[in-house]
């Protein structure tokens, strides 16, 4: 395993003396402005990607991205978005997928995962990243379906009360990224046209 307990040692000599009045001020105080919600790919490092500080981005990270629409019973991932919406107050909330995403690629190839009933079965909730009837996704159909994932999961999260709400009262905005691990790009997709824009132009 890769040696934590030496990073948790530069971080208390180097990081924490550097940042001491940021960390004091957090102690008491979770403001976060935007809900991030991306892979679990170790690749995908949000605070990085968006140059964001301790406290800045209530983060949800799943397997794909993935955002199971809202359902009876709730679960991790719905409570977490309700926390960020209802008491949090997040007035941005962005799904960022990536290239080279595993759960996509297992989907975009048709990977047997009868001995991963999990995978298999959480990556349902990507059902409607499905290519329709005889599209052609091009030379590189797993950056498609990381495209159509992010969009289908944006449609997931408006299903959930506390965000359906925060629309209605437009106190919330959502976004779709997809971050490029080779280059570092961070494109936002149109919701309608699902056309890529770079975030940062
Ligand atoms: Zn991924």
């Amino acid at each position: 395993m890769h040696d934590l307990a030496a990073g948790v040692k530069i971080f208390q000599q180097d990081v924490f003396p550097a940042k001491a009045p940021l960390f004091a001020g957090l102690a008491g105080r979770h403001r976060p402005t935007t809900l991030f919600i991306s892979c679990s790919d170790a690749r995908v490092v949000p605070e990085l990607i968006t140059h964001s500080e301790p406290g800045e981005l209530f983060v949800i990270r799943t397997a794909g991205n993935l955002v199971p629409a809202h359902a009876p019973g709730g679960d991790g991932v719905a409570a977490s978005i309700e926390y960020a919406v209802e008491v949090l107050g997040v007035s941005g909330i962005v799904v960022c997928g990536h290239s080279g995403c595993g759960a996509m690629t297992a989907l975009a190839e048709g990977h047997e995962l009868t001995a991963l009933p999990m995978i298999a079965d959480w990556l349902r909730h990507a059902d409607a990243s499905r290519p329709d009837e005889g599209a052609d996704d091009g030379a590189d159909e797993v950056a498609a379906w990381v495209r159509r994932n992010v969009l289908a999961q944006l449609a997931n999260l408006a299903t959930h009360p506390s965000v359906a709400r925060a629309l209605r009262r437009r106190t919330v905005s959502l976004h779709g990224w997809v971050y490029d691990i080779a280059t570092g790009t961070v494109e936002e997709l149109d919701p309608a046209t699902g056309r890529p824009e770079p975030v940062a132009p």
